[in-house]
């Protein structure tokens, strides 16, 4: 339907308002790459869509869980959550819906698609259902610290330093723990705590935190209500031990020596 409707019509207006997704929406950036250029193919590539503008380059399309795109008549009334708009040639508007902002839209050019980490790695997305049972036996047989585990971005993709602290901290796993010493049961347990943590915080959307968009694959995601991260020598909102700091994987990681195992 997507192809039938844009392929090979003109871009000549892009609306909507730069928020936070699972990437960073930018609408004046997609604005300038876009306006008059014409689609010419629309692709799929595992869970992704790839809009090819002309020549000049590729927009990346992720829907998440709840995205979808709308085919309106400009005029036509809006959904809620309608992030994004694209009026075609055609005279249609052709509109990015996305309640839970799983999704993103993101330009990447000419050389994007090669370098982009969503399609290049190979790693899992840590919000999708089958990672709950995937992931779980990946991170027992490793002999790393399951802080560095989870931060391999080869083997699950989009976990950033502030969450995986967080992770650590809930589900009572010392973040310098090796992979192997760790049972099938507290990693399942694990992972559930990492995908509550992203879910949480793509949720409630606002923050405090600076590094929110650091380059090491935080991503975007916003953060509120840290029990762990940042809270280094104040007692642990669990079990009152002062919370110590070790750097795992280059960064900052602190964690219970108490209720941390
Ligand atoms: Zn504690």
């Amino acid at each position: 339907v997507l192809t039938r409707t844009a392929a090979g019509r003109t871009i000549v207006r892009v609306d909507g308002e730069s928020i936070q997704m699972r990437r960073h929406l930018d609408v004046p950036v997609l604005r300038q790459n876009l306006v008059n250029r014409r689609i010419s193919s629309i692709r799929r590539r595992g869970k992704y869509l790839l809009i090819d503008v002309d020549s000049s380059g590729v927009l990346l399309v992720h829907l998440g869980m709840s995205g979808r795109f709308t085919v309106n008549r400009p005029d036509a009334e809006r959904l809620p959550h309608t992030h994004l708009r694209f009026g075609l040639d055609s005279s249609v508007e052709l509109r990015l819906v996305d309640p839970r902002r799983f999704g993103f839209a993101d330009w990447l050019g000419v050389d994007g698609e090669a370098t982009d980490p969503s399609l290049s790695r190979l790693g899992m997305e840590p919000l999708d259902d089958s990672t709950s049972q995937n992931l779980p036996p990946k991170l027992i047989v490793r002999r790393s610290p399951i802080k560095s585990v989870l931060l391999d971005q080869r083997l699950v993709a989009g976990i950033g330093n502030i969450y995986a602290v967080e992770a650590l901290w809930r589900a009572r796993i010392h973040p310098a723990r090796r992979g192997h010493r760790i049972s099938l049961q507290r990693a399942s347990r694990l992972v559930h705590e990492v995908q509550q943590v992203l879910t949480e915080a793509i949720e409630q959307g606002g923050t405090t935190i600076r590094d929110f968009a650091a380059p090491e694959g935080d991503f975007g995601y916003f953060a509120v209500s840290l029990q762990a991260y940042g809270r280094v020598g104040e007692p642990c909102m669990r079990c009152h031990t002062a919370l110590r700091d070790r750097r795992i994987a280059g960064r900052t990681t602190p964690y219970c020596p108490s209720c941390q195992r």
